[in-house]
């Protein structure tokens, strides 16, 4: 009799925290049923803020002080919304679950595994951001990273039931155990055990219609990749990733000191130019935080 008793105690108290934890993810981030975004009858991209990097050492950039108006970077993550699914295109460098927002901007620090060390500023969560338009990460068809660094898979566990898009060559380098120091290996270990689509080509068609491309374009890591978007209204864009960091990388032909390989880095930076000419598609420098600053964001979108 006592034991039953116990017994039906512990069922009710697990219940009360399974409700209480539900209410809780309800209330912080699932968007109610009727904000529940629809798929949109054309392509839309979606700019979240995730944030500002700070920089105090320009020569990993190959480049000084007075090259740049501001040493900062922006931090995008990106949404794009296509009739027939859509696409996470980098995740910040804080994850959600580091901290809590207080609707004012808050700086928080990085450490490397290397023992480096960052700070960034940020005051809105990527899963924030996407309820506010009505989607919650379980709603994300596909998750792709432009390349493996920290400052990109923040939140990359949060996307582990999308199908994750990925060069075999980065996987390789994500999850083959040697861990350089621009890694954060807990922020997309879920990653592994996600759907997972091998990229065998170097342009790969999300949609198969042409509007949303993967562009291999790697040296930065060993399969970094850049996203071509083309939108009805704003024409064709270019999400850069890390090709450049700062517009003075093109301006004055500086390549980073870190690549994985400089030579690599300036073959796709000429194929990405020679593919922007041919299309007249725009190039958004995702950490030029001038360019950055000028872009809506979500909740408004380009089309
Ligand atoms: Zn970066």
């Amino acid at each position: 009799m006592k034991r039953t008793v116990i017994r039906l105690f512990l069922a009710a108290a697990a219940a009360a925290l399974l409700l209480a934890a539900q209410s809780k993810i309800a209330g912080q981030s699932a968007p109610s049923a009727q904000h529940k975004a629809q798929p949109p009858r054309s392509v839309r991209l979606y700019i979240f803020d995730c944030g500002v990097l700070h920089n105090a050492d320009m020569g990993r950039f190959n480049l000084k002080k007075e090259d740049v108006k501001t040493t900062d970077m922006s931090m995008g993550c990106f949404l794009v919304a296509h009739p027939k699914g859509n696409l996470i295109w980098d995740t910040g460098a804080i994850p959600d679950d580091s901290w809590t927002p207080t609707g004012r901007m808050t700086t928080q620090h990085v450490t490397l595994p290397d023992g480096q060390a960052r700070d960034a500023d940020v005051d809105k969560t990527l899963r924030g951001q996407l309820a506010e338009i009505g989607y919650s990460p379980s709603d994300i068809n596909y998750l792709a990273l432009s390349h493996y660094h920290y400052d990109h898979t923040a939140n990359a566990n949060e996307f582990a039931s999308a199908t994750w898009l990925v060069r075999q060559i980065e996987r390789d380098a994500m999850f083959g155990g040697k861990v350089s120091g621009s890694l954060q290996p807990a922020t997309f270990s879920a990653l592994q055990k996600s759907k997972t689509i091998i990229i065998k080509e170097d342009d790969y068609d999300v949609f198969g219609d042409g509007s949303v491309i993967i562009k291999s374009a790697p040296g930065h890591t060993q399969g970094h990749q850049v996203l071509y978007v083309k939108l009805a209204k704003t024409g064709g864009v270019v999400l850069s990733g890390d090709l450049y960091h700062y517009p003075a990388e093109k301006t004055l032909d500086r390549v980073p000191t870190f690549e994985f390989s400089q030579e690599q880095t300036r073959a796709s930076r000429k194929a990405v130019e020679a593919f922007l000419r041919k299309t007249g598609a725009q190039l958004w420098i995702q950490h030029d935080f001038e360019g950055n600053a000028k872009l809506k964001k979500s909740p408004q979108f380009y089309e």
